[in-house]
């Protein structure tokens, strides 16, 4: 297959009708109408093949995950996703290959009605960089530096499973179907879109954990000038996380395990309790797990208020 009939089957696939998108895949650029009284929100994410997922993951998946990704981005910021541009960089012309990946990114592309609008297509090693584009009213996206002395300091979802999967795939032991649901967690994460517009205009500062909860949490932090304390007994646990690790692995999982994709949030104790009753009815609720401090940095407590060392702070290239 040449460069342009894999760019129609990608256009076939992935293609959604919408009426903002005036030229779309086709020309020498897209050209898009945002509405009024908004202002756009762009975010860029590359997946590696061998870094961001093991090489053998389903093209499905990697079509899934490279969008989930950049879509979860959008959730942090409280912006409606709308507009996506994919640059695929394919080892060879493998048609199959490229229809499994649309078929996963389309599925969750639809669920969002965001429209595939353009891209490029090069020969390389595997590697996909997705750009989105969501609307937000003016000034109104939720950032990093919001965060205030006294806010309580929330997650949505569970932490860890996604990188407790990981573990277990790199493990000897056979598969159960307990690595099973943790590996979906890995491969298939669900961008909380819906849960940043309901914390738009209510929440002080808002992150999506990717690189573990201590070092996104860390970024608010530095960016508010302010520092937390979180109760590691507090962090939300699926029953499958905790039946497959001992306490001190869990924990780990739970605090620097990338990949999870929920979002970090800081709110005032006034608005915490309408909020969490409005998540909790959007679909996917949250948890209270800390509060912001003066002083700088992340601190981990237990139940009992005792410090907790931490073994790994997080993902981070170049370290
Ligand atoms: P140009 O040479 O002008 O950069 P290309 O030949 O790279 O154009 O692409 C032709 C059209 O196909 C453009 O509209 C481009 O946005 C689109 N396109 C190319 N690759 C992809 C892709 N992987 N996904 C979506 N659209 C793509
Ligand atoms: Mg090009």
């Amino acid at each position: 297959m040449s460069e342009f009939d894999l760019i129609d089957v990608i256009r076939k696939h992935c293609a959604i009708a919408r009426d903002d998108v005036r030229v779309g895949i086709g020309d020498d650029a897209a050209v898009l109408a945002v509405p009024a009284h908004h202002q756009l929100a762009v975010s860029t994410d590359t997946l590696v093949s061998g870094v961001h997922f093991p090489e053998a993951t389903e093209a499905a998946d990697i079509g899934w995950k490279s969008l989930a990704v950049n879509l979860s981005d959008l959730a942090a910021m409280g912006a409606t996703p709308a507009w996506a541009t994919l640059a695929l960089t394919l080892p060879s012309s493998d048609r199959a290959w490229v229809e499994n990946f649309c078929g996963g990114f389309a599925s969750l592309a639809r669920e969002f009605k965001l429209a595939l609008v353009g891209g490029d297509t090069t020969q390389g090693p595997l590697t996909i960089t997705v750009t989105v584009h969501g609307f937000v009213p003016n000034d109104m996206a939720l950032l990093r530096n919001g965060a205030r002395v006294g806010d309580f300091v929330f997650v949505t979802g569970t932490l860890g499973d996604a990188a407790g999967g990981l573990r277990l795939m790199g493990s000897d032991e056979p598969r159960t179907d307990l690595a099973q649901e943790l590996v979906q967690r890995l491969n298939r994460p669900t961008p909380r879109v819906a849960q940043g517009l309901v914390l738009r205009g209510r929440a002080r500062s808002c992150i999506d954990v990717s690189d573990g909860l201590l070092a996104d949490l860390g970024h608010i932090c530095t960016a508010s000038g302010v520092g937390a304390e979180i109760d590691v007994d507090a962090l939300p646990m699926s029953s499958t996380l905790s039946a497959g690790f001992s306490r001190d692995d869990r924990r780990n999982l739970q605090l620097s395990g990338g990949d999870d994709y929920e979002l970090c949030f800081t709110a005032s104790d006034d608005a915490a309790t309408e909020l969490l009753g409005d998540l909790a009815r959007s679909g996917c609720g949250a948890t209270r797990i800390g509060r912001i401090i003066e002083e700088s940095g992340v601190r981990v407590v237990d139940a009992a208020g005792n410090a907790v060392a931490v073994a790994r702070r997080g993902w981070e290239h170049f370290a």
